[in-house]
């Protein structure tokens, strides 16, 4: 989960996504409105009886403010929670596993605050059954998974990898940049992603009260993804004096076609 706002739990409710699911917790920045929700999700997962362990990326005060409510409730909660602060400000890989890598980037927001892109890593070849000769060893089948070549005994080439697989997926990629202003030095970061999740506080009347609160204009997170040479942008964060967010889309779409807006309960897809 990337930020939890005061609303998650709710939501999640609602969406039906289940609480127990959530593993990892990634949050961009200490203002409210990205993670006032986790004190009372981090309750309800206790209350549910989880044993294993929660993991929390965030800016290090996060952990005294979490232990001084805990505290104050006596409250002890039932599983382990293992924080990963996000203070330094270069670039770095906070999460791995076998299937995915998680980096954070500096934004350039009022408060220390950083992005996160997640990366599938290559994908394995698949097997292209049709091809695969009958007395195919298993080994060998493991040899074409990891994209070897095979050979016979006396070190002979038997097969090419390419004759007996399909090409693999394709390794997806998203980027979210929560609260930040326009700052050519993030699209390092952020190139080339299959989608960019961008804030858009504003549109172009509010240009100015942008650059002072050091959030973004539509205009500008479309510049963004266009300049990242990204596939799809979606933007968020919308300042509640549009009540309408035409104006949002229009001005970011004028820039970059392929903007769409985040809105509560809607699903984005990125294709293999
Ligand atoms: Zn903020
Ligand atoms: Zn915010």
């Amino acid at each position: 989960m990337i930020d939890c706002g005061e609303g998650t739990q709710l939501r999640l409710g609602k969406y039906k996504v289940k609480i127990n699911r959530i593993d990892h917790i990634f949050l961009s920045h200490l203002h409210g409105d990205h993670y006032f929700g986790l004190i009372g999700l981090m309750s309800t997962m206790h209350l549910f009886g989880r044993t294993k362990p929660l993991y929390i990326y965030g800016p290090t005060p996060i952990k005294e403010i979490i232990d001084l409510q805990l505290k104050h409730s006596q409250t002890e909660l039932n599983f382990d929670v293992h924080y990963f602060f996000t203070d330094q400000t270069e670039s770095e890989i906070i999460f791995e596993n076998r299937d995915l890598i998680v980096k954070k980037f500096p934004l350039n927001h009022r408060i220390f605050c950083t992005g996160f892109r997640f990366e599938e890593k290559p994908k394995n070849p698949k097997i292209n059954k049709e091809k695969i000769p009958q007395d195919f060893s298993l080994s060998n089948i493991h040899k074409l998974k990891k994209g070897e070549d095979i050979y016979d005994e006396a070190g002979n080439l038997l097969f090419r990898n390419e004759e007996l697989t399909l090409p693999p997926k394709r390794s997806r990629s998203y980027a979210y940049c929560s609260d930040t202003k326009y700052d050519e030095s993030i699209l390092a970061y952020i190139s080339k992603v299959d989608l960019l999740y961008h804030e858009a506080t504003f549109a172009n009347d509010m240009k100015e009260r942008a650059e002072s609160t050091f959030h973004s204009t539509a205009e500008q997170a479309a510049r963004m993804a266009l300049k990242a040479k990204a596939e799809k942008l979606l933007l968020g964060h919308y300042s509640v004096r549009y009540r309408e967010l035409d104006i949002i889309l229009e001005e970011a779409r004028h820039i970059f076609s392929e903007s769409f807006l985040a809105m509560e309960g809607n699903i984005f897809e990125i294709e293999e």
